[in-house]
């Protein structure tokens, strides 16, 4: 019985993950757009193998290297090593073909990228391949290290011009592990008498029942957030609880993930002058409009929306406003370096090592040997 997976683009993927597996595939978008197609390559493998027409050849590239930040595949460097791959796959030369891009928060062993082939009954074709796509990834290492625009220019632009912007908070991103409670954004809008309407979600479970406690339309005082984000103070107001709810349904509009359904557990939305906080008993990404549609508020209405997510939501914010991911201080900041690594180092580009790939090649016999 052939045994295959989808993965995420941002997989710790080792020999032991790819030994069992007679085929694995990783999404080739980032921000992710191919979940359904990345799960249709792994059923379509089982397939081919199961009626004779796959004999898949494996052939794995890893190296110690993490991407910080310039690693989206719709635009260069990746975007092109991408292409390049796809020709290859387009052709019939190869199989398949994986890019994963290790997350970057992962303090275990052979953290790193993965450079995945597949021939089909030809295992040099898919390691002179993986070989070269590795090599080609290694270049591109200094170039794959972005930085952020910074927040105030955002605010002046929002200022000045009649214009929405949807801003990705990078240090506190729930899906790369932030709490979700960061006030780094919010305190700068108070300093700054930001008048213009404006959402932005805080994880603030106490609050949330303090607001239903007093119920809509009440007048109350609150402070909130920075609880477990260390990168600003929490925040008080006095403010109008102007809708509080329970397990509300959000159906993504997509492309990303569209018609996933979903549910805000308990919130609050707490308005002081033109800035609404959706307070919420769970920490979320918000990588889609829903989110704030679900709690009343419309999207296209707000000059300034912020959501927790660093890549994904700008597939599906795109038609509410631009989307910048902004530099902001806390745990999922790219900063790597302040982290207290044990295990996974040394990887470039914190250690400057040389490039030092291992290469695992799976024979048809990889699977019996592994398991028995
Ligand atoms: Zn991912």
């Amino acid at each position: 019985m052939p045994i295959t997976a989808a993965f995420d683009l941002h997989a710790h993927v080792t020999e032991h993950t790819l030994a069992p597996l007679d085929f694995l595939a990783g999404y080739l978008t980032n921000p992710h757009g191919d979940q359904a197609a990345t799960s249709h390559r792994a059923f379509k493998a089982a397939q081919d193998i199961f009626e004779g027409r796959l004999d898949p050849r494996c052939a794995a590239v890893f190296f110690p290297m993490l991407t910080l930040g310039n690693d989206r595949t719709d635009e260069d460097p990746l975007r092109t090593l991408h292409a390049y791959a796809k020709s290859h796959v387009d052709k019939g030369s190869v199989y398949d073909v994986s890019i994963f891009n290790a997350q970057q928060f992962l303090d275990v062993e052979k953290l790193g990228q993965v450079v995945l082939v597949y021939g089909n009954g030809d295992d040099e074709v898919a390691e002179r391949l993986a070989d070269e796509l590795a090599e080609r990834l290694w270049a591109s290492r200094d170039r794959l290290v972005g930085t952020y625009p910074s927040l105030d220019p955002c605010l002046d632009r929002i200022e000045a011009e009649d214009l929405t912007l949807v801003l990705g908070d990078q240090g506190d991103r729930v899906a790369g592990g932030g709490p979700g409670d960061s006030t780094f954004i919010l305190n700068r809008l108070m300093e700054r008498n930001f008048g213009k309407p404006a959402i932005l979600p805080i994880y603030a479970p106490e609050e949330v029942e303090k607001c239903k406690a007093a119920g809509e339309g009440a007048e109350i005082e609150l402070t909130f957030g920075g609880r477990y984000s260390t990168a600003s103070p929490p925040v008080t107001a006095r403010g109008r609880v102007v809708a509080v709810g329970s397990d509300t349904p959000v159906i993504y509009d997509g492309p990303s993930d569209g018609g996933t359904k979903t549910y805000l557990e308990s919130w609050a939305v707490f308005q002081f002058g033109e800035i609404r906080i959706l307070l919420t008993s769970q920490p979320y990404s918000y990588i889609d409009p829903a989110y704030f549609r679900s709690v009343g508020v419309d999207p296209k209405a707000m000059k300034l929306i912020v959501v927790r997510s660093g890549y994904h939501y700008s597939l599906n914010f795109a038609s509410v406003g631009e989307c910048i991911t902004i530099d902001t201080p806390g745990i999922t900041s790219y900063d790597i370096g302040r982290l207290p690594w044990n295990t996974a180092r040394p990887f470039y580009p914190i250690d400057k090592i040389d490039f030092a790939p291992r290469r695992y090649l799976r024979s048809p016999q990889a699977r019996t040997h592994e398991r028995w």
